[in-house]
């Protein structure tokens, strides 16, 4: 049974703000984390406020510049907006095997981001693209890099008072390839094992953008630096990939609990790295 708790339900951005800075609620968007965590007693808020009817939070906007996402944006929005395919290719692929029908249609890509779970599947697909989020209170607003956004397991930068309100990308470059793979149980409604999301472009033979991101394998998912700085700038042979997938292993901490292993995560996380980095050269070279 759900415990009692105190709802508000406004229906403009800035009464949400006011009533998160004023009455010190927390968010409540599909609920489809806050409700199973209420349930089972590992969330112990009595004060929500629900973003559900708040307008202009769930939008698809395409520029040349720029593509934006309102943080009520859901996994199913996504799923079925024709240009997210070209968008960011991996974020469409990440959708698609989210959970099931039904929580695709509630879970929002607000919801997945600052849930902070290490599992949650849409963030490393946005780690490759570069995202910002945007974080507006009622004293102003501040966009950050998604790669600074957390901090450690389900802690980020965003303060009590805050709502994600967007999540934005640069178009990915012409010719670039974005891969996504979940490791887990199912392809669907399956918490992620290991999940892997590589960006790579290149030019004249060169790898010109080399992002790896990692998820499930460390406290909070994370973007594999060193391995990316092994690729920029070079031609991608199977021994300087081999290099990046191990560098990338190395940034893991990942945990034993019932899906699997530490060990099988950390071997998963180098096996993937290396075979995505690997069809993503293919595609672009
Ligand atoms: C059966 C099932 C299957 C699932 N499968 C998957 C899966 O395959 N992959 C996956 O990644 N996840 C999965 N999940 C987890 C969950 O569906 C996602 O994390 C989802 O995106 C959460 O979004 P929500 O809108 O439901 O968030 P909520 O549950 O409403 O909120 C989650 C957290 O984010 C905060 N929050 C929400 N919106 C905002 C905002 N705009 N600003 C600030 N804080 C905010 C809330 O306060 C809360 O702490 C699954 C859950 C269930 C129940």
């Amino acid at each position: 049974m759900l415990p009692p708790f105190e709802l508000s339900q406004p229906q403009t951005l800035p009464e949400a703000l006011r009533a998160l800075a004023e009455d010190g609620g927390q968010p409540l968007a599909g609920g489809t984390n806050l409700f199973p965590d209420l349930r089972s007693g590992r969330e112990k808020g009595d004060q929500f406020v629900s973003l559900a009817l708040v307008e202009g939070l769930r939008y698809i906007k395409h520029t040349e510049q720029r593509i934006t996402l309102g943080s009520g944006t859901t996994m199913s929005d996504i799923v079925h907006d024709p240009k997210m395919e070209t968008a960011a290719p991996a974020l469409a692929a990440a959708a698609k095997i989210f959970a099931g029908t039904m929580v695709r249609t509630a879970a929002t890509i607000g919801g997945n981001v600052c849930c902070g779970s290490p599992s949650a599947d849409t963030v490393p697909p946005l780690l490759t693209l570069a995202a910002d989020v945007t974080l507006s209170s009622a004293s102003g607003e501040r966009t950050v890099p998604l790669d600074e956004f957390y901090t450690d397991y389900k802690k980020t930068v965003m303060k009590p008072d805050e709502l994600l309100t967007s999540v934005s990308w640069a178009p990915p470059a012409p010719g670039s390839a974005h891969l996504f793979y979940k490791l887990a149980r199912r392809k669907g409604d399956a918490i992620t094992v290991t999940g892997v999301s590589v960006m790579i472009a290149a030019d004249a033979g060169k790898c010109t953008t080399a992002r790896v991101a990692l998820g499930s394998v460390a406290p909070t998912v994370f973007r594999a630096h060193e391995a990316e700085d092994l690729l920029v700038g070079q031609a991608l042979t199977p021994d300087l990939i081999e290099q990046a997938a191990k560098a990338a292993a190395h940034q893991c901490s990942p945990i034993d609990d019932i899906r699997a292993t530490a060990d099988y995560r950390l071997q998963t996380a180098h096996a993937l790295t290396r075979r995505l980095i690997t069809q993503a050269w293919k595609q672009v070279a």
